[in-house]
């Protein structure tokens, strides 16, 4: 039996949720666990399409729907394809995980490229917007819904000599979900973001350093990094009726840091 969520409307809905950078990592994880808990899900990915039919296979082995689009997120025609697709194949969105996200390389500021520069703002920061917007257009004409932005510890951290860029855009995304909180309340949307530590995917190979979250266990007081599950449990509760009265929240899942 499929599973209905109660917004903060009170209004019973059916749960459509879509996930960007659905097809890896920490984005994988918290599809199958939506899954698990009833979601109907909208997956968006990038490149990587066998990740994604993946990732959607295991997220139909629960029962769930599964739509896969390509879409990226830096690019408006493309999040609005992402929502058109979800409200016909699937109905109206009542959930978004806006989770994709790029770094790259690690490094000084001083060394960082304009390129890098502005592909990491673009699909950190752009992107998100470009997703708020749209959920925020179709959840107030509807029955509300939720929002969960995947923010991460560098926003507070600054991660100087890594990537202080990146941390930037995290920062904003915190920024990002504390006003839209307080302007989407009275549509009946809560927005809230949790904030990673280091979680063991491929985003560390990606830039430069696979050996990244095991380096990191050394300066977490849990004495180790995280797990993409680990993640997904956490949006997974701001998604869900328990979280009813939560609303602008940052969400540290961070072993500590
Ligand atoms: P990941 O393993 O590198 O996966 C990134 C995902 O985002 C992939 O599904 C990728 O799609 C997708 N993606 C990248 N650029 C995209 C774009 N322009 N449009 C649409 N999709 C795009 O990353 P992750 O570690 O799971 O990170 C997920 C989120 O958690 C990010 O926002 C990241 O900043 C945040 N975070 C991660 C950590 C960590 O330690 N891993 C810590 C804190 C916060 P393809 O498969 O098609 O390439």
């Amino acid at each position: 039996m499929r599973h209905t969520t109660t917004v903060t409307t009170g209004t019973t809905v059916k749960g459509v949720t879509v996930v960007t950078g659905g097809s890896r990592g920490i984005g994988a994880a918290t599809c199958v666990r939506l899954a698990a808990e009833g979601h109907d899900l909208v997956l968006g990915y990038v490149r990587d399409a066998t990740a994604a039919e993946e990732t959607a296979a295991a997220v139909r082995a629960e029962g769930a729907r599964c739509v896969v689009v390509r879409a990226d997120t830096s690019v408006e025609a493309d999040v609005e394809r992402l929502f058109d697709t979800a409200e016909a194949e699937l109905g109206p969105v009542t959930g978004l995980v806006n989770n994709a996200g790029v770094t790259g390389p690690l490094g000084r500021l001083a060394d960082a490229t304009t390129e890098n520069l502005r592909r990491v703002v673009e699909v950190n920061l752009l992107g998100y917007l470009l997703c708020c917007r749209r959920a925020a257009r179709d959840m107030a004409a509807r029955d509300g819904g939720a929002i969960v932005n995947v923010s991460s510890a560098a926003a507070t951290l600054g991660s100087p000599g890594e990537y202080v860029h990146y941390a930037a855009t995290k920062a904003a995304t915190d920024a990002l979900t504390v006003g839209l909180s307080k302007e989407l309340g009275p549509d009946g949307i809560r927005v809230n973001a949790v904030a990673p530590g280091v979680i063991e995917t491929d985003m560390h190979a990606a830039m430069g350093d696979p050996d990244r979250p095991a380096k990191a266990a050394t300066t977490t007081p849990l004495g180790r990094p995280g797990r993409p599950d680990e993640i997904a449990a956490a949006v997974a509760w701001l998604l869900s009726p328990d979280a009813s009265y939560t609303t602008g929240t940052i969400l540290r899942v961070a072993g500590g840091r």
